[in-house]
């Protein structure tokens, strides 16, 4: 059977549970791949629309010496405030949404396979729905929450502390599983992930 439409499919996964890797390995089998952080750091760059909205919004405070955003104040600042993250995603969402939308235009031209990499996809769903964006399947990469403490201790050079409480601001990996159409499991090594991804491509 040929395949006659563009499939979207949303991957995410919980800090530490593996998602960069799987999309390394996904980008490596030839598939069209939108990273929406890469495209979140993008769109604050100076001289972008959400940059000067920023500042207006936050004083110049927020800035590093060269003029460029600080993104690490800027988290810090809202992490604790309802208020001001809500600022903050309503001038920053739209931007993001706006590019993965012209992402998805640019590669839908081939009937293509292509996935979006979200870390918040659960929690945006909803956003992203308003926005236009759907997807055909949502792939979780999953690992038990003391892997994904193991792997960001090593990864992010961090205490047990502070990678359990990195883990703990985040939905339960548990509760993401449930919007799931396919679950990536992560949880042996790098070829058991590799031999799961596979899997997960040829029943697409
Ligand atoms: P996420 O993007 O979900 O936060 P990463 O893909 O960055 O997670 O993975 C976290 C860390 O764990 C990285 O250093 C990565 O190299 C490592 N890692 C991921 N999967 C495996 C695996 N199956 N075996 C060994 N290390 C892994």
């Amino acid at each position: 059977m040929t395949q006659n439409r563009t499939k979207i499919i949303g991957l995410t996964g919980g800090i530490g549970t593996g998602k960069s890797t799987v999309s390394k390995i996904i980008v490596k089998k030839g598939f069209p791949l939108i990273d929406a952080d890469l495209i979140a750091r993008e769109v604050v760059e100076s001289g972008k629309p959400a940059y000067s909205m920023i500042i207006d919004t936050f004083g110049e405070k927020i800035l590093n010496r060269d003029g460029s955003i600080d993104r690490k104040k800027l988290g810090l600042l809202v992490f604790n405030d309802v208020d001001l993250r809500l600022k903050l995603n309503n001038i920053v969402h739209p931007q993001i949404y706006k590019k993965i939308k012209e992402k998805l235009l640019y590669y839908s031209i081939n009937n293509a396979i292509i996935f979006l990499d979200i870390p918040l996809l659960i929690e945006g769903l909803e956003d992203l729905r308003e926005f236009g964006i759907t997807f055909d399947e949502i792939w979780v990469v999953y690992a038990d929450k003391e892997t994904q403490i193991k792997r960001i201790i090593e990864r992010d050079k961090i205490d047990y502390e502070s990678a359990t409480k990195r883990v703990d601001a985040q939905l339960p990996i548990d509760e993401k599983l449930k919007f799931a159409d396919v679950i990536i499991y992560n949880t042996g090594d790098m070829k058991e992930l590799v031999s799961n991804v596979e899997k997960a491509i040829e029943a697409l």
